[in-house]
């Protein structure tokens, strides 16, 4: 009764990782793969179930018991990897599967011995993991998480490779009929429980951080384009300025507004404008590098910090970007219109805070506006007619690409 009762320990925790992983990834809305630790989970569960309620001498418990494992092992193993990016071969994986159950049974024909079938079959899971793992360790990503799914998934492989037949050193045969009573079904039940449990917990460790990322993703980037929000801009500014400092390297900063934007909403709708601002802040992703920081700070006003960047090269990427915005085709507004924006680039100086480089870099922008919009304008190059702003903006006008001209509205 007790031994009956000590073997639901393993399968009820199965199934409660089982389903603490199903919860996490439907609330959650998180990736397959979290799905996928879940089902893997729930598959061992019904193994671990079937080996403790079916009879022990009955021909079929290796094979149904195995199924269930062997399923159960792929969908763990092609889950982590495809986590890690990674894409495991399931034809290999079948082929181990295969040569595995032949080879089980041809043992389970000639022998009643139980032995001979749990080094085989332990093997195969040990080829199994250890091509997870090497799948595993082909991944770019690896952080703490990544490293500790890469170690329980080794513990994983070197057991099955080495427990059984070290187990079997101390109980050279065990005789099917008896083999609940054997050294190995107690150890087995302690190993599994062991490994499952340190398996589901880096696996929810690594899952909560995910979800957490994906929060925290989700609330510091703005919708409509994909870029940082004013408030998430603002607060990696505030730790770019001070590395910057730190590491001598030079940052610089650009402030672009689109031009005429009313009038984009006023002719063609607010969410032609919409469009056009996705549009834009798309373009900036593409033209951009990663170590880069860009954020819509506005409505259609936008900031890219452009990291160990000297002023005359920040001034040439807000130029590109310039040219290449006013190419640009905008679905929902007329064929044949373009629209600008005007830009004003500064770089950082000696213990400038964010609010003094931003303020110098709107005030080249607003010289920008001023000088007839679509331009960029260089805080570190103000030339001395522009040091006041010119009294009144130039007449509304939207570029017409066909004609190349610009036409007044
Ligand atoms: P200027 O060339 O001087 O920048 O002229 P402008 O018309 O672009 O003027 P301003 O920058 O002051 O106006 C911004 C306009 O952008 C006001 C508002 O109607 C529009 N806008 C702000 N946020 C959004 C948005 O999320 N979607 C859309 N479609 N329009 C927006
Ligand atoms: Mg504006
Ligand atoms: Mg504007």
């Amino acid at each position: 009764m007790q031994t009956q009762i000590l073997g639901l320990v393993t399968p009820l925790m199965a199934l409660f990782f089982a389903a603490t992983f199903a919860v996490m990834w439907r609330v959650g809305r998180m990736k397959r793969h979290v799905l996928g630790f879940g089902i893997a989970f729930a598959l061992s569960a019904i193994g671990f179930l079937f080996t403790h309620f079916l009879p022990a001498d009955a021909f079929y418990i290796f094979h149904v018991t195995q199924v269930f494992y062997a399923l159960g092992s792929t969908v763990m193993i092609a889950s982590v990897c495809e986590r890690a990016g990674q894409r495991l071969h399931l034809g290999s994986f079948a082929f181990v599967y295969l040569i595995t159950a032949l080879l089980l049974a041809a043992a389970i024909g000639f022998s009643n011995d139980v032995a001979s079938r749990l080094v085989i079959v332990n093997m195969g899971y040990g080829v199994m993991f250890a091509m997870g793992v090497t799948t595993l360790l082909t991944a770019r990503r690896r952080s703490l998480i990544d490293v500790a799914i890469i170690a329980v998934m080794a513990f994983q492989a070197t057991d099955f490779l080495v427990r059984p037949s070290l187990t079997l050193l101390f109980e050279q045969s065990i005789p099917a009929e008896v083999y609940r009573d054997s050294v190995y079904y107690s150890l087995i039940g302690l190993v599994l429980g062991v490994k499952g449990m340190t398996t589901a917990v880096v696996l929810i460790g690594a899952t909560i951080a995910e979800w957490n990322k994906t929060l925290r993703e989700s609330s510091d980037h703005d919708v409509l384009t994909g870029l940082l929000n004013r408030g998430a801009f603002e607060q990696s500014m505030r730790s770019l300025l001070p590395r910057a400092q730190t590491e001598g390297r030079p940052l610089s900063l650009v402030v672009v507004d689109i031009d005429h934007f009313k009038q984009v909403n006023d002719i063609w709708g607010h969410q032609a404008g919409d469009q056009a601002i996705s549009s834009f802040g798309e373009l900036v992703q593409q033209m951009v590098r990663g170590c880069d920081v860009a954020g819509r700070i506005g409505g259609e006003e936008f900031c890219i910090a452009v990291w160990n960047c000297e002023n005359d090269p920040a001034e040439r990427l807000a130029e590109r970007i310039r040219q290449s915005f006013a190419r640009l085709e905008h679905a929902g507004l007329n064929p044949d219109i373009r629209l600008t924006a005007s830009f004003g680039v500064a770089t950082a100086r000696e213990g400038e805070t964010y609010e003094r480089l931003f303020a110098r870099s709107d005030k080249a922008l607003y010289r920008a506006k001023s000088n007839g919009r679509d331009r960029v304008e260089n805080a570190e190059k103000q030339r001395l007619e522009d040091t006041e702003p010119k009294s009144g903006l130039k007449p509304i006008q939207l570029k017409r690409a066909a004609a190349g001209r610009s036409i007044e509205l």
